[in-house]
């Protein structure tokens, strides 16, 4: 298979068009007529999963965030994302990026968060796009049944990969949970609109102290905030059983390294 085959299978799944205006998808480093054998999907771009590429195999490493997002002058192993352009070059290693397409997507990055932290059912869009209403950012659905947000929050952190920082919940504990709301990745700017979905806790990652505090104040549904690198990760699984049902024939492995900013908690 060469790259072109199997950049054609995920931009079939994750439109490039779909993109936000302000993000970077698509191939970062590689050939497009080089062959791919084994593809590595992790959530980062970072030094640590290039050396998982390379103890594994890997010719492709398929990551959720951009390398660069904005514009640079220089590739120069002097910085940190220049010395990965170079680890990769160096070793026959292409970079292939699906962002926000992956969030919009169906089955998009937070079908994959709501059924790692036990909904059941059909999901919609939180933000349906206004010309395709099964596309868009975030994930409304049920549990199989109602359970308490104290709950609700212990599933969604054993159903979650560990970090050092696990999962923080805003709410009275006994309150009552069917209808949750999921957004993968930083879930700030879809408050207003979980507020306004009826639901009755809203799981997403990096809120910040005032617009939290401010929505639960509000008495608006419980919050619960987990680790960015987390909601993102129950993805690439999703991501890479696509390319393995598409007939390309590549070996698939998901990133098993934590890459989330935050390393310790006390
Ligand atoms: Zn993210």
């Amino acid at each position: 298979m060469t790259l072109t085959d199997v950049i054609e299978v995920l931009e079939a799944a994750y439109p490039p068009a779909r993109a936000e205006s302000w993000d970077a998808v698509g191939l970062v480093s590689g050939d497009p007529a080089q062959q791919v054998r084994r593809v590595l999907f992790a959530v980062d771009p970072v030094a640590a999963v290039a050396e998982e590429a390379l103890d594994c195999g890997a010719d492709l490493i398929v990551t959720h965030h951009p390398l660069y997002l904005r514009g640079t002058t220089s590739v120069a192993a002097t910085t940190p994302k220049g010395r990965l352009v170079h680890t990769l070059i160096k070793n026959d290693i292409a970079l292939y990026t699906a962002h926000t397409n992956a969030d919009v997507a169906n089955p998009g990055v937070s079908d994959a968060l709501a059924r790692a932290v036990g909904l059941a059912g059909d999901l919609v869009p939180l933000r349906p796009f206004p010309d395709d209403p099964w596309r868009g950012l975030g994930r409304v659905g049920e549990l199989p049944e109602k359970t308490t947000l104290g709950e609700f929050a212990r599933r969604a952190a054993d159903g979650l990969p560990r970090t050092s920082w696990g999962i923080r919940v805003a709410g009275d504990l006994s309150r009552p949970v069917l209808r949750v709301a999921v957004s993968g990745g930083a879930g700030d700017s879809l408050l207003g609109t979980a507020a306004a979905a009826g639901v009755d806790v809203f799981l997403t990652a990096d809120l910040r102290h005032h617009p939290a505090s401010e929505f639960v104040e509000s008495g608006g549904p419980a919050l619960i905030d987990a680790a960015h690198w987390a909601t993102e990760w129950p993805w690439l699984d999703s991501a890479a059983s696509i390319l393995r049902e598409s007939g390309v024939t590549v070996e698939t492995r998901v990133s098993a390294t934590v890459t989330d900013a935050w390393t310790r908690g006390y």
